[in-house]
């Protein structure tokens, strides 16, 4: 079993109180790892060391055309190794292998790629201001050191789309991956190691209040780009709103997907198992809330039903695996628990429901779950579980579809399902979210920005929008006029 330190500096360094959290693969319940419980020293030491990075030596002196090669370069070694890490982040998290390995070969490979090609074309503007004998530009320029901090779902895809706009804006990072699950992002920083200068990507590890939040309130840490749970990013927006410093938040959802009634129903069926089933629920974008055209309700239903109970549960390095566990215990807990609250709400179980022990397995999978007859105003219906559960309310109409959809205080993402192109794009308008998907799901690419609106947080990851989270904008003012008036003229 491998005991792992904090990554500082291009080395491993012991916890400053030598204390470790075990680290459990959800396959098995077993200890596989163990990582650093960092406090405030540990991240003082990171942090110093990003700055040191940021301020002097080659990082700091590095022409913005060669980070950008730099980059590129990060992209080819993430592609290189794409196989070790992903995996170790199965191992982590019980995220299936095939889920996460494609993606670290392509297009996770991609955004050192893209971000890479941006580096050497983060330009200024000069601007027609209406101040006679006076010259002005703007000038993009890097916080300093950011500090990242992400969720366990999918550790390495988080941490990437930060860290790569990150650099490319010329930041120096440290990131605090959750203690569930940082052995991924720790051997990333690793598998940098001989590419990226010392100090300029730092990993620490441990608990949210003991780690995280030293991170966020260094008064040298000079944005923050965070993405886990609504409680999470309130209680980080409100330590760092201390020393001022800028967020980006990315947060939960309880994303619905609306069924018209002019759809192929085993198209949508499939499409709504797809859009939620696979990771177990276990995605922010899942798209949990099924709003159904009352006409079509019952055989859609039993059309996913059917879809979703046919799904091997199983080992997530098993290629035949559809569904890999809950990535650990307290939240295996917490979906149970959200599931009994459902039905003491009133609303009916047509599918799943429980847990369920695919051989080989310590049991922390929940069968995929459907609930009909749910309140709109349950928790079921406007609370994350993060689980394989469906809720589903139907509508009559366009306008309570909409409506529907939008009556929750999450925003990050929505699926419409018709085959009416211009009813798609009017309801598309119509949804508050940062997302919409029409006739697909999880479908996301580097060009694009990921985001939410609401309470699902604000800024932007992929895309150009990221790059512009990691820059500030200087306006610089010159005089060209000679001569200074004297400002206290005598007579
Ligand atoms: P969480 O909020 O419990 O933890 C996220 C991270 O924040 C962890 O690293 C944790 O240690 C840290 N943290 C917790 N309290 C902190 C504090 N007081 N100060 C600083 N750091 C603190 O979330 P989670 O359970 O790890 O992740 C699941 C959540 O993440 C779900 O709500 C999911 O929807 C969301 N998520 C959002 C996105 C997105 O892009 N919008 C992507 C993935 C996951």
């Amino acid at each position: 079993m491998r005991t792992y330190g904090n990554w500082i500096d291009n080395r491993w360094a012991a916890p400053s109180e030598g204390a470790f959290i075990d680290s459990i693969d959800p396959t098995t319940g077993e200890v596989w790892a163990q990582i650093a419980g960092s406090t405030a020293v540990d991240v003082d030491s990171a942090v110093r060391a990003a700055r040191t990075a940021f301020t002097t030596g080659p990082w700091a002196s590095m022409r913005a055309a060669e980070r950008g090669k730099l980059l590129c370069r990060l992209g080819d070694r993430l592609a290189e190794r794409a196989d070790d890490l992903a995996a170790l982040e199965t191992r982590d998290n019980g995220k299936r292998t095939v889920d996460i390995l494609p993606g670290l070969q392509t297009w996770l490979a991609d955004s050192f790629w893209y971000y890479g090609g941006l580096a050497d074309k983060v330009a200024g503007d000069v601007l027609p201001v209406d101040v006679p004998g006076i010259f002005n530009y703007t000038r993009r320029e890097p916080f300093g050191v950011v500090g990242c901090i992400t969720a366990w779902n999918s550790p390495l895809l988080i941490a990437i789309w930060k860290i790569a706009p990150a650099l490319a804006a010329g930041n120096t990072v440290v990131v605090k991956p959750s203690e569930h699950a940082s052995v991924s992002t720790l051997a990333l920083a690793e598998v940098f190691a001989d590419l990226l200068p010392p100090g300029v990507l730092n990993v620490v590890t441990g608990f949210g209040d003991r780690c995280g939040e030293p991170l966020v309130g260094h008064e040298d840490v000079r944005m923050v780009s965070f993405t886990g749970s609504v409680p999470g990013g309130r209680k980080v927006a409100e330590v760092a709103s201390r020393t001022v410093t800028p967020t980006v938040m990315e947060l939960g959802g309880k994303s619905p997907q609306i069924v018209f009634a002019d759809v192929d129903l085993d198209d949508a069926a499939h499409g709504v198992a797809m859009g939620l089933f696979p990771p177990a629920g276990q995605s922010c974008v899942a798209g949990s809330r099924l709003i159904v055209h009352r006409s079509i309700q019952d055989e859609l239903v039993e059309r996913i039903a059917t879809v979703a109970a046919s799904a091997r549960l199983g080992a997530p390095t098993d290629p035949a695996t559809q569904i890999g566990p809950l990535a650990n215990e307290p939240h295996f807990r917490r979906v149970l628990e959200s599931i009994a609250r459902a039905e003491r709400e009133g609303a009916r179980r047509v599918l799943g429901g429980s847990p369920v022990t695919p051989e080989g397995t310590c049991g922390w999978f929940v069968e995929p779950t459907i609930f009909v007859d749910v309140d709109s105003a349950s928790d079921l219906f406007r609370e994350e579980v993060f689980g394989p559960v469906l809720a589903v309310v139907p509508f009559d109409d366009e306008d309570e579809a909409i409506a529907l959809a939008n009556d929750t205080s999450y925003g990050l993402a929505a699926g419409i399902w018709t085959d009416d192109q211009l009813k798609a794009m009017r309801v598309a308008d119509a949804i508050e979210a940062g997302t919409v998907y029409v006739n697909n799901y999880f479908t996301s690419a580097t060009q694009s920005p990921v985001g939410g609106y609401k309470q699902s947080g604000y800024g932007r990851e992929n895309g150009t929008a990221a790059l512009d989270a990691f820059l500030q904008i200087k306006s610089v003012w010159l005089n060209t006029a000679p001569g200074i008036a004297n400002p206290f003229p005598q007579e």
